[in-house]
């Protein structure tokens, strides 16, 4: 199968070395990619952002700002000024528990991509709270309104709960990471954020991707602390295309996928420059 549309990864991780990691995606056939603001320091103001931004990179790398100074969860930045220049607001890594400054910045219309995952060593310990904070969050959007995009969905319940909040309209959108429609958690002994779960998940990520619910899926690419062979740009595209060869996804389907959601998603933000 041949992929001839441009591949856009809505989440990555950079850290602070964004000329080596653009080249791997690049010659792993990705065009674009979105990187979150958890360098260091975090990309928490328009100075840093801007700074981000003039770094030579390999292939398209877009940026999000932090929710909050020093993704700390206590203060937003300065997001009128910022939001021309990035994808939207995230405090990836870290799941914003404060929910008035949740629906403060949903109040702005700007994108949110949301990580509801508990820090990750509590995350791999409890992993069911993925569904709590999403259902946090989705009632959030249910009050004030804004736009949502929720990260790395991993659980069963936390596709169904996606599923019923979409069919009320709002603007929600969502995403999964190969591991997540790939590997059960007896199958590799590896430690991501959210950690892998069980049979009845991966089926449930699989068919919240056949149906829409998910609408992309990303590589929550992150070079370091993480163990390598998961969340890699070297297996992203394989394990999407095997969505297809296993009749989960149509090519038209997985198109959308990887390049026609991401980019709705994109432009459904604020970006203006980069
Ligand atoms: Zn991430």
């Amino acid at each position: 199968m041949q992929i001839n549309y441009p591949i856009i990864d809505l989440h990555t991780h950079l850290r602070n070395n964004i000329p080596k990691y653009t080249k791997i995606a690049k010659e792993n056939g990705i065009d674009t990619v979105v990187y979150m603001a958890n360098t260091y320091p975090p990309l928490d103001n328009l100075e840093k952002i801007k700074k981000s931004l003039k770094v030579k990179r390999y292939c398209k790398a877009l940026t999000v700002s932090a929710i909050t100074k020093n993704l700390e969860g206590k203060e937003l930045v300065e997001i009128e000024k910022i939001k021309p220049y990035v994808v939207g607001f995230s405090d990836d890594g870290k799941y914003l528990e404060d929910l008035n400054l949740l629906k403060e910045i949903l109040k702005k219309d700007v994108l949110v991509l949301a990580h509801c995952s508990p820090d990750y060593k509590k995350g791999l310990e409890n992993p069911e709270l993925e569904t709590r904070y999403i259902n946090n969050y989705l009632e959030a959007i249910k009050k004030v309104g804004g736009k949502l995009h929720i990260q790395h969905v991993s659980k069963k319940e936390s596709v169904e709960l996606i599923r019923k909040f979409k069919s009320n309209g709002l603007k929600i959108t969502s995403e999964t990471c190969p591991q997540y429609f790939t590997f059960i958690k007896e199958e590799k002994d590896v430690e991501v954020n959210p950690p892998l779960s069980n049979k009845e998940d991966v089926l449930a990520v699989n068919e919240g991707l056949a149906d829409g619910t998910i609408d992309i899926i990303a590589s929550d690419y992150a070079p370091k602390p993480r163990k390598t062979g998961i969340a890699d740009f070297e297996s992203f595209i394989s394990h999407s295309k095997r969505l297809v060869k296993e009749s989960v996804l149509t090519e038209i389907q997985l198109k959308q996928k990887l390049f026609l959601n991401p980019k709705k998603i994109i432009i459904s933000g604020d970006l203006k420059f980069f």
